[in-house]
């Protein structure tokens, strides 16, 4: 277990400031005990001293219900009951009745309840301030009717407090409350977003929206007489999106004391986290602790923010999901185990699991690192068999086949039918093909080698809201044959292939090898793509140019193919006779592949 922190991340929690925070108040949780005590005493003068501060989460905890954990019930809506949340407390209470002109920054990890925190002010906003609200998505337009139908129409049906409220609710982008609104928007489109008077702006997974549309949701707040504006999403790279925004915010981070010599302290994966024994301890003094300490929920305990910069106008959150009441920390181990010799899932567990920015991306690669990692055996055997096969369309058909972390051919032909030698040749286990310009062609190809047993896709790449990759397997009954399909996020597959590909020397993990008589061509496809910032007056977002790449695409087309091959090594070693309908061609299996 040995791992540096990327970045800029790095020092910002040493053992000083750590020892330095020894000792220092227990407000915030004594606080939230007490307001929990309040709510739940139902005291009429208790409470109505409470309600003259009331915010979204006392507010919500009379008008909300949601789904019950694990169950159909829907229940009244509160972070401190049967599961605990003391890290949303604050941020709930920071927009209350009295705010004007505020900006909250959520840096998270994912499913944290903080988009239920999100639509909470949003209610609240509409509902309690009589304003209007913007909430907007990182969706094409088409598609913000999942989200509200699954999420906002639910909800107000099953809460007595909204359902009498809201007066219209069949429209998919607009809930009516007398006369205010909530307006639900994608942030994908380049076209320009209505004139509406809004005095809230929720941007939901800000760091996958086109930044530039993004940008156009705040201009909606001038000139009214609230604007508070709530941005929240997991960060991928440092210095973009909510990373760039936490970094100029409070910069609030969750900090818990220890019970046993009273070290102040944020949750980390390497210094908190003991994987072999599935285990809790104090950086300081290594005793055992539990999730409870670091949430502070014991009688005893004590966590809250601590916040860096209180100078700053942007008030901002950091917790990671190490907090969470309904994942134990034995998935999170078993999420970090899997991703041991990927880059690219490593950035995932930073991102997801740890909310934080993952740097190892970065520069251009050049001729000389790709001839350095030019040490594999010449393409030339012809007893290679298996591995993935990726192709390119465009400017006639690339081909990659990797396996492993090793490329063992690459080629160019100009028909189609030209494959078929290859395929023959080398017995991939795998076909991905890129799913443009060509796309009844590349599917045509695909379900005909579906039918000749080789599990074949097509991949499509979606500038939008891809939350996961989202896979389709292929269907190999006999005549009803059907390529799968891939769908990935055109960034995030640019970023995870430079990662794969370069390996991490952070992480000890090897870069790809390369046959030693790669062509030049080749090589200049991939050193083609350049990452680059789009710059706005709100940040930077992280994007590629991928000029002319060829070989580079059919090389990350492989890369998904032998990501399909190795879960299913994994599913096959796992659960040998449970395998679902969704992945019937595991019941195909191919002759094992040999290799001299
Ligand atoms: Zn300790």
């Amino acid at each position: 277990m040995d791992f540096e922190r990327p970045g800029h991340m790095a020092g910002r929690r040493g053992p000083r400031e750590r020892d330095s925070r020894r000792g220092r108040g227990r407000d915030a949780t004594d606080v939230a005990a007490h307001v929990a005590k309040v709510i739940d005493s139902h005291d009429p003068e208790l409470l109505s001293d409470y309600m003259a501060n009331e915010n979204p989460l006392s507010w919500a905890k009379r008008n909300v219900y949601i789904q019950q954990y694990g169950s159909d019930r829907f229940v009244p809506f509160t972070i401190f009951g049967e599961y605990q949340f003391p890290f949303l407390y604050e941020i709930y209470r920071f927009f209350n009745q009295r705010a004007r002109h505020i900006h909250g920054v959520v840096m998270k990890p994912v499913q944290m309840a903080v988009t239920t925190l999100a639509l909470n002010v949003t209610y609240y906003f509409v509902l309690r301030m009589h304003q209007n609200s913007l909430y907007t998505l990182p969706v094409e337009g088409g598609q913000i009717g999942q989200f509200t139908h699954n999420r906002i129409d639910v909800q107000i049906e099953n809460s007595p407090g909204l359902r009498s409220r809201f007066t219209s609710i069949s429209n998919v982008g607009l809930k009516k409350a007398g006369s205010n609104a909530i307006y639900l928007r994608g942030m994908q489109s380049t076209a320009k977003l209505e004139e509406m008077p809004v005095g809230l702006v929720v941007r939901d997974e800000l760091d996958r929206m086109n930044i530039e549309v993004a940008d156009q949701a705040h201009d909606r707040l001038q000139g009214n007489l609230f604007d508070w504006k709530l941005d929240l999403s997991h960060p991928t790279s440092p210095g973009e999106g909510i990373a760039y925004l936490w970094d100029i915010s409070s910069r609030g981070e969750w900090m818990w004391e220890c019970p046993h010599c009273g070290a102040w302290q944020a949750p980390d994966w390497k210094e908190n986290v003991d994987i072999e024994n599935e285990r809790f301890f104090c950086a300081d003094c290594g005793e055992t602790v539990d999730k409870a300490d670091l949430l502070g929920t014991k009688a005893d305990g004590a966590a809250r923010y601590v916040h860096d910069d209180k100078d700053s106008p942007i008030r901002g959150w950091h917790f990671s999901q190490l907090l969470s009441p309904v994942r134990p920390l034995r998935q999170q181990i078993q999420q970090w185990n899997e991703a041991q010799g990927h880059p690219a899932k490593i950035k995932r567990f930073f991102n997801g699991v740890l909310g934080l920015p993952w740097a190892e991306t970065g520069e251009k690669l050049t001729v000389e690192t790709v001839h350095e990692m030019m040490q594999g055996n010449p393409t030339m055997r012809m007893d290679y068999r298996g591995g993935a096969l990726g192709i390119d369309v465009g400017a006639g058909l690339h081909g990659w086949i990797l396996d492993g972390k090793e490329c063992v051919k690459v080629f160019h032909v100009g028909q189609w039918s030209d494959i078929d030698y290859y395929i023959k040749t080398y017995q991939p286990e795998i076909m991905v093909i890129d799913a443009e310009p060509e796309h009844h062609k590349a599917l045509e190809y695909a379900t005909s080698w579906t039918a000749k047993d080789l599990p074949s896709y097509v991949c499509r790449r979606t500038g939008g809201h891809a939350d996961n990759k989202s896979v389709e397997h292929p269907v190999r009954t006999p005549g009803h044959e059907r390529a799968g399909t891939i769908t990935v996020n055109f960034t995030e597959q640019f970023d995870d292939f430079y990662a794969e590909l370069r390996g991490s020397a952070s992480q000890n993990i090897p870069a790809w090898t390369l046959p030693s008589d790669l062509p030049d061509e080749a090589v200049e496809h991939l050193c083609a793509p350049t990452r680059v910032q789009i710059e706005t007056k709100q940040g930077t977002r992280g994007g590629w140019k991928k000029g002319i790449n060829h070989f580079c695409d059919a090389a990350m087309y492989a890369m998904e193919g032998q990501e399909i091959l190795e879960r299913r090594r994994g599913l096959t070693e796992a659960r040998p006779s449970s395998l679902t309908k969704k992945s019937q061609f595991l019941e195909h299996e191919r002759p094992k592949r040999s290799r001299k």
